[in-house]
């Protein structure tokens, strides 16, 4: 049998031989998954020994992660604003830039709580179940192009219990969608095709459709802009999120004529993130 620290510096090596990024860390986050420990407890007990099945069960894992394969999709789930998700290869991970989406539309709407929303492009469904959490009154509209990103979806909100309160249409942007709401929330698509290939590893593993927004990445943003005034209310919000360096071009799609100011506001890596505004 070997210890923790054994398995941990073999996987660092391993790691480090297939080009992982961060690879003494990122074998501590794997040998912690197998064990079920904190990683607190395996850097206090690192002489603790490991049994061969957990031996094995960390080699697999490890060579998951020298193939790329993000340890979300080797878990089967992600935290999104203290709740779990499940994720699967049919939806994008969710990620804390999105956690900072929802809380800076929190923010804006200085507790005037919204009585109807859309999540366009829901994917995993973790910003529209995260908002029907939060705001339990509201009528939760969740679309999504994929059948199969709504399936996972509807799982979600059926585990944190909120299947009642979402309704999860499958529609291209807005086209299978009703009536007006007072938020239109999105994490659209929105890198730019050509950079699609010199993305990480990890992150090909995703699907494609729910990164690539086109030549210029805004293809969606900007159909996303053009329609949102037919599907808000007077004084309804748009809270989007935007790629590196488009807040700028994104900035000028809203007509002056229809929308009040434009805010742009940064994400926790201090990057030009996300983008409101309001309907006149
Ligand atoms: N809304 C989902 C998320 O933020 C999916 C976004 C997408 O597929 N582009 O994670």
């Amino acid at each position: 049998m070997l210890t923790v620290r054994e398995l941990t510096n073999y996987g660092e090596e391993y790691l480090k031989q297939h080009k992982i990024e961060e690879p003494s860390q990122n074998a501590l986050i794997l040998l912690s998954l197998t064990l079920k420990r904190g990683s607190t407890f395996l850097k206090v007990f690192s002489d603790y020994m490991v049994s061969e099945k957990d031996r094995q069960n960390f080699l697999s894992i490890l060579e998951k992660k020298a193939k790329g394969e993000p340890i979300a999709h080797i878990t089967g789930e992600q935290e999104f604003l203290g709740h779990i998700f499940i994720v699967d290869k049919n939806v994008l991970i969710p990620r804390p830039e999105t956690e900072g989406l929802v809380e800076e539309t929190l923010r804006l709407l200085k507790g005037k709580a919204p009585n109807r929303i859309l999540d366009l492009c829901t994917g995993s469904g973790c910003i529209a179940c995260s908002l029907s959490l939060l705001y339990q009154n509201a009528e939760v509209v969740g679309s999504d192009v994929s059948q199969k990103s709504l399936n996972t979806a509807i799982k979600n909100a059926e585990n944190l219990n909120v299947a009642e309160r979402i309704k999860f249409i499958k529609s291209n942007l807005f086209s299978k969608l009703e009536g007006k709401f007072d938020l239109i929330i999105s994490n659209p698509p929105y890198i730019p095709t050509a950079d699609i290939s010199k993305l990480q590893k990890e992150v090909l593993q995703e699907p494609r459709k729910a990164l690539d927004g086109g030549k210029d990445g805004i293809l969606y943003i900007k159909k996303i802009i053009n329609s949102a005034p037919e599907f808000l209310n007077s004084e309804g919000m748009i809270a989007m999120e935007i790629g590196y360096q488009q807040s700028e071009a994104v900035s000028k799609l809203f007509k002056k004529e229809l929308w009040q100011e434009v805010v742009v506001k940064k994400d926790i890596f201090g990057v030009d993130r996300y983008i409101f505004a309001e309907l006149k």
